[in-house]
């Protein structure tokens, strides 16, 4: 990433029109080019009303000035923030003329990765911004905002350093192997290893809690014209009072939307409509369908109870070929029947019947699909996390077991000692304090310009 000496700049509020654009600058010189765009001094914690203008003195726009001072700032470095009018040609002149005086134009994540080699947060903080930023519900914000707070960091650091001092007593023996063992430190020491284990346990279920969350569930809903496909997606859509987003393609493309069921993300592909032509539109139309039931985590195959099931499974079969993906038929109007709705399963593809006019049935799919994907519930514990945090914590209790039993049987304390060290490392990978300049250019990058 580039040279941390730079005062950098961007707008950080959100293109297009809008009440305000804010544009940042973060380093040295911010002070001093706030001064000579404002005219006027920044005051510390402030907000001034100033006029902008450019390097050749031509008036830009008006608005508020803040100035944060070092180290008290969201980088740790002097920000300066300006409060213009919400518009993109406005925000971006304000920009250009903060960069005529000085500033260089930030990257994607650079005030977030000044933060963090400010140790003004951890990279699993840094990571939970990005995360609250994207979040697909609002118990993914909830999680992503207590990691943010430094809930899943705190809880790192306590087993960090509880590891820290079951490595240090384990060393002790190894650096003075005259010393006279005792048997009662040894199981003593076990039972704290235990105990860290269980405690590491509690941490990566709730990490992997928090990566479903924040990574939702992929569903495709497909079907035969008229099984009731749209009903029951409004239907899914309207249990959680959730905020559907359509967002149209082209007309023959699969419609996206986000729903939430108990506070999971589902990103649901529709691809109602869509059907067998020779019309080349609607050809690229079913081949982007297909494309999507590759990628998705599951596919929702809705039929009319009444139609022939064999067919059906026979469908589903053809388009999942050879993909992983999950199956599930819905047998839909299950209220035109005597049956009841019900779950059964058929050779792994889950059968569900409901009614998507009735809501008779819904809650089956809706535990179906939160047992697809893992998902026990907003707790109101869970911490946003990432799959690289549950990776690092999965090795973390590998190494935990092994230290373990090599603590146990044969008190074999410098190969115990090599796990905790190799567990301690994983650890701090999940922190930043062991960190590749690689990984950090991958997480920063992935952030939006301003963040
Ligand atoms: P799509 O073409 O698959 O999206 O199907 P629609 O959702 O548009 O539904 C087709 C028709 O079936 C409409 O008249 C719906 O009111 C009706 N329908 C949908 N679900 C049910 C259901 O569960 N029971 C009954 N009786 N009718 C339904």
């Amino acid at each position: 990433m580039s040279n941390s000496q730079d005062t950098i700049a961007a707008v950080a509020t959100p293109p297009g029109r809008g009440a305000i654009a804010i544009v940042r600058i973060s380093g040295n010189d911010a002070a001093s080019i706030a001064r000579t765009v404002t005219g006027t001094e920044p005051v510390e914690r402030q907000a001034k009303l100033c006029r902008f203008r450019g390097s050749d003195g031509t008036e830009v726009d008006q608005g508020l000035m803040l100035f944060f001072p070092e180290p008290r700032s969201f980088t740790g470095e002097d920000v300066v923030e300006l409060h213009g009018h919400g518009g993109t040609i406005v925000s971006e002149t304000l920009l250009a003329a903060v960069i005529e005086c000085g500033a260089r134009a930030a990257e994607p994540g650079e005030f977030a990765l000044r933060a963090f080699l400010n140790d003004k947060l951890d990279l699993a903080q840094a990571e939970a911004i990005a995360d609250l930023i994207d979040s697909g519900s609002q118990a993914a914000a909830r999680a992503a905002l207590r990691s943010l707070e430094g809930r899943f960091s705190d809880q790192v650091d306590a087993l960090q350093s509880e590891l820290t001092t079951i490595r240090v007593h384990a060393e002790a023996w190894l650096d003075f192997p005259d010393e006279e063992l005792d048997l009662d430190d040894i199981a003593a020491l076990g039972e704290r290893l235990e105990a860290a284990a269980r405690q590491l346990d509690r941490l990566l279920a709730d990490a992997r809690q928090g990566a479903i969350l924040r990574a939702g569930l992929s569903v495709v809903i497909a079907g035969p014209p008229n099984a009731g496909k749209s009903s029951l997606l409004n239907r899914l859509a309207g249990y959680d009072a959730a905020i559907v987003t359509p967002v149209p393609g082209t007309t023959r493309d699969p419609l996206k939307e986000h729903i939430s069921l108990d506070g999971l993300p589902i990103n649901l592909v529709d691809t109602a409509g869509l059907r067998e032509s020779a019309d080349p539109i609607e050809i690229e139309g079913m081949r982007r369908s297909h494309a999507a039931v590759e990628k998705a985590d599951c596919l929702l195959w809705v039929i009319d109870i009444n139609a022939d099931f064999d067919e059906a499974v026979a469908e589903v079969h053809g388009r999942l070929g050879e993909t992983g993906t999950n199956a599930t038929i819905v047998q839909n109007k299950v209220d035109l029947t005597d049956h009841g709705p019900g779950v059964s399963d058929l050779d792994g593809i889950a059968v569900i019947r409901l009614s998507a006019l009735t809501g008779d049935g819904l809650e089956l799919l809706i535990e179906h699909l939160k047992a697809l994907a893992g998902y026990a519930g907003d707790s109101g514990g869970t911490v946003s996390a990432r799959t690289r945090h549950v990776d690092a914590l999965v090795r973390v209790k590998a190494n935990l077991a092994k230290a373990r039993e090599q603590l146990g049987e044969t008190a074999t304390f410098e190969l115990a000692a090599e796990e905790l060290r190799t567990a301690q490392t994983a650890l701090g990978e999940i922190t930043g304090e062991v960190t590749s300049d690689e990984l950090l250019g991958e997480i920063f990058s992935s952030f939006c310009i301003g963040k």
